[in-house]
């Protein structure tokens, strides 16, 4: 069976849920009703972006047995526009090429199997994303040029 743990969390891995503390705006994912830097109880429900910047993050040699995932794959804090930080799996890249401030896009995905019941866990991945528009990125090859030339 899958953990307490797991089945308490559902609202929050489902939907990216957290609170934001009426007193002093701390964003806490998984919500919170006592927020964890003021102790006020004043909680908001709040729906986070599903996108985020990587904070920090290390890479995973040897995963733990019910994990789908194959190692080495990258565990990292992902921070998204509101405030909220988050530990995240990162797929679909090259371990080698994550990097701090990269942008990533928060995806519902397959998780793992829990134990010898093959129940199937669901929650959110990180996966790379890339600037939107081609013109953004034309400027910065341009601007990038000047300073070669420079
Ligand atoms: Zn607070």
């Amino acid at each position: 069976m899958p953990s307490p743990r797991y089945w308490r969390e559902i609202p929050s891995r489902y939907r990216l849920e957290a609170t934001r503390c009426g007193n002093c705006g701390r964003v806490s994912h998984p919500p919170r009703g006592v927020c964890p830097a003021c102790c006020g109880t004043d909680a908001q429900n709040l729906e986070l972006s599903h996108e985020g910047k990587v904070v920090t993050f290390t890479v995973v040699h040897v995963p733990p047995g019910d994990f789908l995932m194959e190692a080495p794959y990258v565990l990292a804090v992902v921070e998204t526009p509101e405030g909220a930080r988050m530990m995240i799996q990162v797929a679909d890249c090259d371990p080698a090429s994550v990097e701090i401030g990269m942008p990533v896009a928060l995806e519902f995905r397959l998780i793992r199997k829990e134990g010898k019941s093959g129940i199937l866990c669901y929650g959110h991945k990180a996966v790379p994303a890339y600037p939107r528009g081609e013109e953004e990125g034309a400027d910065l090859e341009s601007r990038e040029m000047e300073v070669a030339h420079a």
